[in-house]
């Protein structure tokens, strides 16, 4: 398959424009087409040659996401995308409304949470994605295409309601308006592990924030991850300012040893070590991610560890209220649970959040919505 034309940053496209003998200024035209009028077909740009239109298609493809259900349909709540990719796979990207507290400063804007892999190879006990095992990485233009994709859908169908029915969806029409940037704030919390998917994240990510590109602001992007010290460490020695959240969920390796397989190969020794290297370069504060999950990692005596790992690196502390997954036994604690919780980390000094639950209701933790939809095409084809 050709590769598309959404996975070159423009420097490429300049030195590729340069060998056709292309003036530059037929790479910002491009440009425009893409990202600020986010068309999916070549014959909309209207600006370019036919002759420089054809070469363009001899050597790319122009690739958007397939849309197969959408839940979620009014603009002040949560929004979620279920994807087709070429090859028939399903992934998701989650919009939610700006919740400035959260990750990103004051914003009338949105978040949108993306995938990097289909499924996942790191199998954490609780998490949905990780359920199918891992089928493979995500390219740099399958992971930029969602923001540009969300973007499409949430412009041109400003009063949709949710439809589940494929039939009904159609793929997206050629925009040729430009219309308003909805995405402001992107975390890297979809489906796959980000850092195992490395190259085409970083890729990804240089495209998005580009000015040319997506425009969104290096310190709007989060990325998370379970734990992958190595890639920690390598993100650290990037030239980019990005957030990192660790999925940290357990403040001994007892209790992250029991959910997160990762922990055995990269002990909390090894993941804090790395994250004090991640501090000492980028100078910037990390977020610990806690998902409270009844009986296994909230009880009151794991306030104490977790406060102090997170005043060793200065650490942020994101309370999350698990989501339960059909299938899986782990259950979400009651709401006086959680609020100790924090209480009780908020008494140790410790900069802490409950998160809002803002998706409870539509499957919004990664990869529920893919599982279930998996199911019931499974149920239907039986
Ligand atoms: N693989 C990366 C990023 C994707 S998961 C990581 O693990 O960080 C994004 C976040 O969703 C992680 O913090 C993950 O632990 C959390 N998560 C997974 N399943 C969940 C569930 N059922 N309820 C709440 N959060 C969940
Ligand atoms: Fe993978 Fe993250 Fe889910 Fe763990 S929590 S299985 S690393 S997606």
């Amino acid at each position: 398959m050709l590769p598309d034309i959404k996975s070159l940053t423009k420097d490429e496209l300049e030195a590729r424009f340069q060998d056709w003998s292309e003036p530059a200024y037929r790479v910002s035209q491009l440009l425009n087409w893409l990202y600020v009028r986010r068309v999916t077909d070549w014959n909309a740009m209207s600006d370019l040659p036919q002759s420089l239109r054809q070469k363009l298609q001899t050597h790319h493809e122009l690739r958007s996401l397939e849309l197969i259900r959408k839940q979620g349909a009014s603009s002040d709540t949560t929004r979620k995308f279920l994807w087709r990719l070429t090859d028939h796979s399903l992934i998701e990207s989650v919009l939610i409304p700006a919740n400035p507290a959260l990750y990103g400063e004051a914003s009338d804007r949105h978040t949108l949470c993306v995938s990097t892999q289909v499924g996942c190879a790191y199998g954490c006990k609780f998490c949905a994605s990780g359920l199918e095992g891992w089928k493979r990485n995500l390219t740099v233009d399958e992971i930029v295409e969602q923001v540009l994709a969300v973007e499409r859908y949430t412009s041109s169908t400003s009063s949709s309601s949710s439809s589940s029915n494929p039939e009904t969806m159609t793929r997206s029409t050629t925009r040729t308006k430009a219309s308003g940037r909805i995405v402001d704030n992107l975390v890297i919390m979809g489906m796959g592990e980000p850092l195992a998917n490395y190259d085409n994240l970083l890729k990804a990510l240089k495209i998005l924030n580009a000015p040319w590109g997506g425009g969104i602001g290096a310190r709007k992007i989060t990325v998370s991850t379970s734990g992958l010290a190595p890639q920690i460490r390598k993100l650290a020695d990037e030239p980019v300012q990005f957030r990192l959240a660790i999925s940290l969920h357990g403040a001994t390796d007892e209790i992250r040893n029991r959910i997160m397989p990762v922990n055995r190969k990269y002990p909390l020794s090894k993941l804090t070590e790395a994250c004090d290297y991640y501090l000492k370069k980028k100078g910037r504060m990390i977020t610990f991610e806690y998902i409270l999950i009844a009986g296994v990692n909230d009880a009151l005596d794991q306030v104490k560890p977790l406060a102090a790992l997170a005043r060793r690196l200065k650490a942020k502390v994101n309370l999350i209220p698990y989501n339960n997954v059909d299938g899986l036994p782990w259950q979400r604690p009651a709401e006086a649970v959680q609020t100790a919780f924090l209480s009780a980390l908020e008494r140790l000094k410790v900069t802490a959040t409950l998160r809002l639950e803002k998706g409870h209701d539509i499957d919004a933790a990664c990869g529920q919505l893919r599982l279930k939809t998996e199911r019931e095409m499974a149920e239907v084809n039986r």
